[in-house]
């Protein structure tokens, strides 16, 4: 055993909490600078500078309805036995630019949208006017009575009042959604600035693996954590880019990760349990400042983390982060650090899944005083929410995790999580319907 290479390093190993763990891996990355993206691919982006307006939007009093603008003085005693019957002198649609003034006793047709004329401060509903029977009547339309008094303002929107030109529209920090984009448009920005999207290189190891849509011999195990990880990186909101897999030898291994290094952060998986009859750990250790940590949760018990060099000599680094092989322990690492330190290079506020208390149909045993994380469908009956565990939680089972729609946590110092407790579930999928 003493002659494995793996114990001729000595390799920092550490017990660390879940959040200890976090904490040392979050404070390797920052926000990615700036990049311009065109205003509809950055849904989900964060806004890297404030967005100040250039202009005013609506850019002038404009119609709330279909009607007639009329001067509201015009209309003031207006009634249904006593109509004020007013001569209509134009019309005008959106994006006309109104010529004629309206005054006393006249009205301008006028369209949604369009710039109320001068001398008017008021629109009256064409359902408040008798120009459907007029119509009806084969009348012409160039007068119109008025059946309901208008009050100076009424249907009438004012310039400025959705933007005004110098008002802070956007602050930076803020996540882009379809409001933000169409706010972003209608000042006429085609593009805005945002924390650009990590690119995250994958690289599974070992000998037994063979890449999906590669034939298996015997014997073999398709690699399941280099597509499942990609996804999960990409829901996230980073760029996977999978490098394949390489086997458990110096060469191979030192090969992919040179591949892998022009990213923001290279995820791997396997080979750093401790004990494991892996190079990994070897390489690692060799290439970087790499630390080797048992994190008290269940399961992804081992966890490396550190910064990988280039070995082209150009003194490029990579933040690695070593997931477990086994590829619930491996999604699961991806959930509590991965998907976190994603989200930080996003600008974005690395907040947790939503979570809900829910009641267990199932217990929870926790033998050895780490968190538990128990694959559980939740399910909403009489308003209570109600966790069930998804079967066997052996950490190799990938449908017993497809099964699942949350993690439902049993804390480190408690033995038991009982049927009937309550629990804290961290939710996968929100809302939580069942895949
Ligand atoms: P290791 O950490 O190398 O000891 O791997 C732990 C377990 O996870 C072993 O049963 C491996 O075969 C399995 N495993 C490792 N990597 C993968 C992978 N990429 N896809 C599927 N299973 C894997
Ligand atoms: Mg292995």
């Amino acid at each position: 055993m003493t002659s494995h290479p793996a114990h001729r390093h000595s390799h920092t190993e550490a017990m660390l909490t879940v959040e200890e763990a976090l904490e040392r891996i979050l404070s390797f990355f920052e926000p990615l600078e700036p990049a311009r993206m065109p205003i509809a691919e950055a849904g989900g982006m964060v806004i890297s500078e404030d967005v100040v307006s250039h202009l005013d939007v609506p850019p002038l009093d404009n119609s709330a309805m279909d009607g007639y603008a009329v001067a509201s003085q015009s209309v003031s005693s207006a009634a249904p036995h006593a109509p004020a019957t007013l001569r209509v002198i134009d019309k005008l649609a959106a994006g006309d630019l109104p010529t004629t003034p309206v005054g006393p006793g006249t009205a301008i047709r006028i369209m949604t949208g369009a710039p109320v004329p001068r001398g008017a401060d008021a629109v009256v509903p064409f359902e408040d006017t008798d120009e459907v029977e007029r119509r009806l009547k084969a009348r012409t339309l160039d007068e119109i009575s008025v059946r309901h008094p208008a009050g100076p303002g009424s249907n009438v929107r004012q310039a400025g009042r959705d933007l005004a030109r110098g008002q802070t529209v956007l602050r930076r920090g803020t996540v882009i959604g379809p409001s933000q984009v169409g706010l972003l448009a209608s000042l006429g920005h085609a593009t805005v600035s945002v924390h650009r999207r990590p690119v995250v290189a994958i690289l599974s190891t070992g000998d037994e693996l063979v890449e999906p849509g590669l034939p298996l011999p015997e014997g073999r195990i398709y690699d399941s954590n280099g597509a499942g990880i990609a996804a999960a990186v990409m829901e996230a909101g980073g760029t996977p880019r999978q490098v394949g897999t390489a086997r458990d030898d110096l060469e191979s291994v030192n090969a992919k990760i040179d591949e892998g290094i022009d990213s923001d952060m290279l995820i791997t998986s396997a080979g750093v349990s401790k004990g494991d009859f892996d190079m990994v750990k070897d390489v690692l250790t060799r290439r970087g400042s790499m630390q080797f940590w048992s994190v008290r949760m269940r399961p992804a018990k081992p966890l490396a983390f550190g910064l990988l060099s280039a070995s082209d000599g150009s003194g490029r680094t990579v933040p690695h982060l070593g997931l477990p092989g086994n590829p619930v322990s491996a999604l699961v690492a991806f959930e509590q650090f991965g998907r976190l330190a994603i989200a930080k290079m996003l600008g974005r506020d690395p907040a947790m899944r939503p979570r809900v208390r829910a009641v267990l149909t199932d217990p929870i045993h926790n033998t050895d005083g780490r968190r538990v994380y128990a694959r559980a469908v939740v399910t909403k009956r009489d308003g209570r929410y109600y966790a069930s565990l998804t079967g066997d939680q052996s950490s190799n089972l990938l449908t017993s995790m497809a099964a699942a729609n949350g993690l439902a946590i049993c804390p480190e110092d408690l033995e038991l999580k009982q049927a009937g407790d309550e629990v804290d579930v961290l939710m996968l999928r929100w809302p939580p319907e069942v895949f």
